[in-house]
């Protein structure tokens, strides 16, 4: 059944308040939470809608899709969030277009993203994307990997990204418990690594979904990335073949 705009603002509406009560009962700020509205697989219209509901951030997991939705909807306002797996070879398509990268899991893709935004005068904040419960499906570089990662990262010395916090994706087979215990480890893991390498700007931490988002945010997520729970059940096709 495809949405309405009534729908997507009731959807909204309802996410908020979810993440609101996240929120209080963790004694948290509501400001400290971003929601990423995750559109893959779903028409522009429906960006439009959020977007006149007053959801200005958006998140694609393709390079092909995320820029034709730009295409379709050159809205200046929008900050873009590119969620998937992302080739090096690609990213010179897709570095000057979008704002926040949450899958960053090799020094070569670092290396090409900062030239890329450096070409087009833009800097682009990446989070480091961990699995952090060495799923054998998922990408992400294992938590152990982690210290060396950023070592390597720092030593290129790449203008045009800014390390900005750690990114993880739930396991899809988990009890709640452990689920939370994965989105403490990597706070955890983000708090050490911003007192290790002193990046005062390391404080993101892109976690949670549809499913899980309240959990994040009560083991600290600044960023929840939900989709479904906006837009609806995306195509099954499509779904099996994206990285979740
Ligand atoms: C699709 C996707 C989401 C959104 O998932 P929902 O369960 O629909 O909220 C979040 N994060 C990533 C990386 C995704 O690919």
């Amino acid at each position: 059944m495809p949405l309405t705009a009534d729908d997507i603002q009731r959807n909204l509406d309802a996410v908020h308040r979810r993440m609101h009560e996240a929120a209080r009962q963790s004694g948290r700020t509501i400001d400290d939470i971003r929601l990423i509205a995750v559109s893959k697989y779903m028409p522009a219209r429906y960006v439009q809608w959020a977007l006149s509901a007053g959801q200005h951030r958006f998140g694609e997991n393709t390079v092909q899709e995320a820029l034709s939705k730009q295409e379709q909807i050159k809205n200046p306002d929008i900050e873009w969030h590119f969620i998937g797996h992302l080739q090096s070879n690609k990213a010179k398509m897709i570095a000057g277009n979008i704002d926040w990268l949450h899958t960053l899991d090799s020094v070569k893709l670092a290396t090409r993203l900062s030239t890329s935004a450096l070409n087009s005068s833009h800097r682009l904040n990446v989070l480091l994307q961990v699995n952090i419960a060495d799923d054998p499906d998922k990408f992400g570089l294992p938590a152990a990997a982690l210290p060396q990662f950023i070592e390597d990262i720092l030593r290129a010395d790449l203008a045009g990204i800014q390390l900005r916090g750690l990114m993880t994706i739930g396991r899809r087979e988990a009890t709640p418990a452990q689920r939370q215990a994965d989105f403490a480890a990597l706070r955890e893991l983000r708090e050490d690594c911003m007192r290790r390498f002193e990046l005062p700007r390391f404080n993101e931490l892109s976690m949670g979904m549809s499913g899980d988002f309240e959990a994040a945010i009560t083991e600290g997520s600044t960023m929840v990335r939900v989709g479904s729970a906006l837009f609806g059940p995306r195509p099954t096709a499509t779904a099996a073949s994206s990285d979740i």
